[in-house]
C-alpha cells in the first residue's frame, strides 16, 4: 500500500483483523462469514504532510502539530502490528553514484531459506505452526527466553516508547527471526536491540 496515510481511516482500521488473526469476519444480518486472509503487508507514507521531515537537505516545513495529525490517522493499534518499520532516508549523491551492488540476492535468499529451515524444525512437532510469526505465547516464553540484560533493555523499550503487550509480542518473534538468520540458538542481547529498532518510527515525530 502506497501513501498509507492517504487511505481512509476505516480501510487501515479494517487490516487490523487479518493482519492479527489471518481470517477477516463480514457479518450481515442473516449469517457471518469468515475468509482466510494471511498475507504479508508492505505499506510505505511519507514523514509528514510537506514529506520533508528528517531530510538533511530539505526542511520540514509542518508544525509539530500538523506532524501529530499526520500521523493521527495511523493509529496505534494498527502500527503495533506492523514488525519492521524503517525510515528510509534521501541517498547522498555518493551513494547514488557507488557501483558496487552489496549483497547479492541470491546470497540473501540462501540466508534466509536456512532461517525458515531452523524455525520449521523447532516447531516440527506442531503441525499448526510453520514459521516465528505464528507463534502463540506458549512458544514465546519456550522460545524466547531472555537473559536479564535482555529483559532489562526490553523492559527500558516499553517504557520509553510505550509500548503495548502485543507490541513486546513482536518484539521477540522479530527478534527470535534475527537470531535465526544469525544461526544463533538463543536469543541475545543484539537481537532485542536491533528488533526494538523497527519500531520506534511513528514515536519519533
Ligand atoms: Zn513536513
Amino acid at each position: 500500500m502506497d501513501e498509507l496515510s492517504e487511505f481512509k481511516r476505516n480501510v487501515l482500521e479494517y487490516l487490523r483483523q487479518p493482519l492479527e488473526d489471518g481470517f477477516v469476519s463480514i457479518s450481515r444480518t442473516r449469517q457471518s462469514v469468515v475468509f482466510p486472509s494471511q498475507f504479508t503487508l508492505v505499506a510505505s507514507t511519507n514523514p509528514c504532510s510537506c514529506g520533508y521531515f528528517g531530510d538533511p537537505i530539505q526542511p520540514c516545513s509542518c508544525s509539530p502539530h500538523q506532524r501529530q495529525q499526520y500521523w493521527a490517522k495511523l493509529s496505534g493499534p494498527l502500527l503495533d502490528r506492523i514488525d519492521l518499520q524503517v525510515a528510509v532516508n534521501r541517498l547522498k549523491p555518493e551513494e547514488m553514484t557507488r557501483q558496487s551492488l552489496g549483497e547479492a540476492s541470491a546470497v540473501v535468499r540462501e540466508r534466509v531459506a536456512a532461517a525458515r529451515d531452523r524455525a520449521a524444525h523447532r516447531f516440527r512437532e506442531d503441525s499448526q505452526i510453520r514459521c516465528n510469526a505464528e507463534m502463540r505465547s506458549p512458544h514465546l516464553r519456550q522460545f524466547c527466553s531472555l537473559d536479564e540484560g535482555s529483559r532489562n533493555l526490553l523492559e527500558g523499550a516499553i517504557r520509553r516508547l510505550g509500548l503495548s503487550a502485543r507490541a513486546m509480542d513482536r518484539i521477540l518473534k522479530v527478534a527470535r527471526t534475527i537470531a535465526d538468520l544469525g544461526g544463533a540458538e538463543t536469543l541475545q542481547n543484539q537481537h532485542i536491540a536491533e528488533a526494538i529498532q523497527y519500531r520506534t518510527i511513528d514515536r519519533l515525530q
